[in-house]
């Protein structure tokens, strides 16, 4: 009976740190119909889930426009070497155009449950990546956004430059998966955003991140033995293709 009792104790546990980890729809929720990566349309299906956070990626084109889009060659079009002239014809999957920052941060406005996970992507001069870290710094705070908003980034060099633009209480993550916690707490950032695979290798960054007071993201989490494996490894975030999957599976 004791033994029953310690087991029930132990699954009550589990499970409610299973469901402390929160849901973010990666490139917004797009494996859905009418919906396409990085489109408003993703942005709004994200919301009507209740995810915790939709993520998307931010290009800035080469006359210094800030535009939505993962591919960096996207339908033959480069997004670092593009003007905003060439991005605009591009259609995605689902008929839309790609969306600007500025009109998809309209739209966010009017989602206000749904938090905001920005990724600007890394480019290849850090001048201009300083450059866009400042100009999405001053987007947010235009749009009232910046408190609704976690940043994340690839670049360290983008990483130490928006905890430098951005008021204390923005959240920052380092996503490439190279650098122990320890090194993360010392820049200030507010965790780390990995990849399963630099997960898997350090699982024993998870208990560090915690211990150091950081946050852990892990991306990209599709499979659903991998999200049960994340989760009982405590996790705070889980970044996947299938949101309403994870949803269920959390609400166990
Ligand atoms: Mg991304």
């Amino acid at each position: 009976m004791r033994r029953l009792l310690f087991s029930a104790l132990c699954l009550c546990v589990a499970m409610a740190g299973f469901s402390q980890a929160k849901v973010i729809a990666h490139r917004g929720y797009w494996k859905t119909d009418g919906s396409a990566q990085n489109s408003i349309r993703s942005l709004v299906k994200a919301d009507s889930i209740k995810v915790f956070g939709s993520e998307f990626d931010v290009w800035m084109t080469s006359d210094d426009k800030l535009v939505v889009n993962h591919d960096q060659v996207f339908k033959g079009v480069n997004f670092e070497n593009a003007t905003s002239e060439e991005v605009a014809k591009i259609r995605l999957d689902n008929g839309e155009k790609v969306p600007t920052l500025e009109e998809y941060l309209i739209e966010a406005r009017k989602m206000p449950d749904t938090r905001l996970i920005l990724e600007l992507k890394s480019l290849t001069d850090p001048t201009r990546e300083d450059k866009a870290c400042a100009m999405i710094v001053d987007m947010l705070k235009k749009y009232g956004l910046l408190g609704r908003t976690d940043i994340i980034c690839f670049s360290i060099n983008a990483c130490i430059e928006f905890k430098k633009l951005c008021p204390v209480g923005v959240k920052i993550y380092y996503l490439d998966g190279d650098l122990p916690p320890k090194k993360i707490a010392k820049l200030g950032l507010a965790g780390v955003d990995y990849s399963m695979k630099a997960l898997r290798k350090h699982p024993e960054w998870i208990k560090q991140a915690h211990d150091l007071g950081l946050e852990v993201n892990v991306w990209t989490v599709d499979k659903e033995e991998d999200m049960k494996y994340f989760l009982e490894q405590g996790v705070d975030y889980l970044t996947t293709n299938h949101p309403e999957q994870a949803q269920k599976l959390i609400a166990k």
